[in-house]
């Protein structure tokens, strides 16, 4: 028996072509081999969701709170599993956070103006397809806030994990998809591809079928998307100092400051970094955190810690030059996101579990309190008063415009900072996750976009706005 080459050749194509349809309309849960297949997919997912009415995709919405409350506990564990990072008790309250707080389609307002010559109105469109860039230290806050987010605007989004946590952020991804499919949503709202890189990034970046870029994470992919020829949303690193005066409740003070810099082992952006306290009351202040679960070193081995949690480079010194090569230094990611326990061991120094966070007195150049360690480790700088502060306040926040933290009870000097740092989010008083509702009024977020200036991110930022004119008809009175 002959076989013809040319029905075989026929059949497999019809094959191939079948499996490709099963898997843009299953999308094993939208992951897929290839970024054009995952854009695809979105793009597709998003005409379907434009068929729906707005009570539909809030009904979406409720499903992924659900669904994100659920798995709360689970994806808390893989995350820290997986990076190696955080502690699971915070990444189960951010998971919550994200699920309870993050505003769905209230979040979109009309705007109209009605007169003499008829009515006017604005209303708030999705993009299409975004792509969102989310980092390996908050993974599965991040695709769960921005996925609500960017849903409730009306959009699909095609995420680009932190490959260091591609298991945690592809789970997020298939749960919320199968939640939305559940509660009668489109197959593939959320995609990604099976193994998240650089290049697969770079690709999503150029692709013509990605209408918006949003990047949470350091300063290369803030500068990434916004060099990418497209509107581009950038959340970008922080540095935030704590401000301490003479008139803050300083037992409050330094409770709030170990609460806030010990959070998920500081992996937060929005996290103290450096304590900038005026002197008169810096003993009693440091005296207070080491109640509240700081472990105070000094001296050598504050020199022996650099070396542990920090890499040195030296620049180069430009030909020619006879001055001596300038230092820099890089955080050494092995201890981002660890215990204080832990990074104080690699030192020969052991504490009991209560110890939160390393704290020491440094100079106010150190590079404890320049770079942004990620960790819990928590420099000190002592200042004659206020003003000086503020400069140097100012100064390490590297003008970043993130997050600036005061205990203050002068309602003069909380001005003063405020004004002076033009930081994204202030908070005054409390530990710095107020700052995105834990303790504290308001919505959250894990997308804070200083560098391009939407802010704390909410559905509304991810919408086009859209005029509709009627003249001369709809005005009633
Ligand atoms: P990271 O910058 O290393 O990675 C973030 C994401 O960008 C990852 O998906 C990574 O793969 C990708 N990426 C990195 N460089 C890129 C490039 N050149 N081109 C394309 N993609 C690139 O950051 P991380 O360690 O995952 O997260 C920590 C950083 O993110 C900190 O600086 C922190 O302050 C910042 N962050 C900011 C916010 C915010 O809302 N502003 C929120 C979370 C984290």
């Amino acid at each position: 028996m002959t076989i013809d080459q040319s029905l075989v050749a026929k059949i497999t194509a019809e094959v191939m072509a079948r499996v490709q349809e099963h898997k843009h309309a299953a999308g094993n849960g939208g992951i897929y081999d290839t970024m054009d297949e995952a854009v695809a997919a979105a793009r597709n997912a998003y005409k379907q969701l434009k068929k729906l009415t707005i009570a539909q995709r809030e009904n979406l919405i409720k499903a992924m709170r659900l669904a994100a409350r659920d798995n709360a506990q689970l994806w808390a564990e893989m995350a820290v599993q997986e990076s190696g990072m955080g502690r699971v008790a915070d990444k189960v309250i951010k998971h919550h956070l994200v699920a309870d707080k993050t505003p769905g389609t209230e979040d979109l307002h009309p705007q109209a103006w009605s007169g003499d010559r008829g009515l006017t109105l604005i209303e708030m469109g999705p993009y299409g397809v975004i792509g969102s860039i989310t980092p390996t230290t908050n993974p599965a806050a991040t695709v769960i806030c921005n996925g609500i987010g960017m849903i409730a605007a009306g959009n699909a989004v095609v995420f680009s994990p932190h490959p260091t946590a591609k298991n945690t952020s592809l789970t997020v991804i298939k749960t919320l998809n199968e939640a939305i499919v559940k509660a009668g949503g489109p197959a593939n709202l959320l995609t990604a591809v099976a193994e998240p890189s650089l290049e697969a990034t770079n690709v999503m970046m150029s692709h013509p079928d990605i209408n918006l870029l949003a990047a949470t994470g350091g300063p290369a992919v803030v500068k990434a998307v916004m060099s990418s020829g497209k509107k581009a949303i950038g959340a970008g690193a922080g540095n935030p100092p704590a401000v301490v005066d003479e008139t803050a409740d300083i037992e409050k003070a330094a409770r709030d400051i170990i609460a806030g810099c010990s959070f998920d082992n500081n992996l937060p952006c929005i996290a103290e970094k450096e304590v900038i306290v005026v002197g008169s009351v810096a003993d009693k202040l440091m005296s207070y955190m080491q109640r509240y679960g700081g472990y105070m070193i000094s001296g050598q081995d504050i020199d022996r810690l650099a070396k542990v949690i920090l890499t040195e480079k030296e620049e180069l010194a430009a030909a020619g030059c006879t001055e001596k090569p300038k230092k820099s230094y890089a955080v050494n990611k092995n201890y981002v996101g660890k215990d204080a326990k832990y990074i104080l061991s690699q030192i020969g120094i052991n504490v009991p579990d209560s110890i939160k966070v390393v704290i020491c007195e440094t100079a106010a150049d150190h590079p404890f309190v320049i770079e942004e360690l990620m960790m819990p480790v928590l420099p000190i700088v002592q200042v004659k008063d206020i003003d000086e502060a503020i400069e140097l306040a100012v100064k390490v926040e590297h003008g970043n415009r993130h997050t600036a933290i005061m205990h203050s009870k002068n309602v003069d000097n909380l001005t003063k900072l405020a004004k002076a740092i033009e930081t994204t989010i202030f908070v005054k008083n409390a530990p710095s996750f107020a700052g995105i509702g834990v303790g504290g009024e308001g919505f959250t977020t894990f997308t804070i976009a200083g560098p391009t200036g939407e802010g704390l991110t909410s559905a509304r930022s991810f919408t086009r706005q859209r005029r509709c004119v009627l003249v001369d008809a709809f005005s009633i009175v």
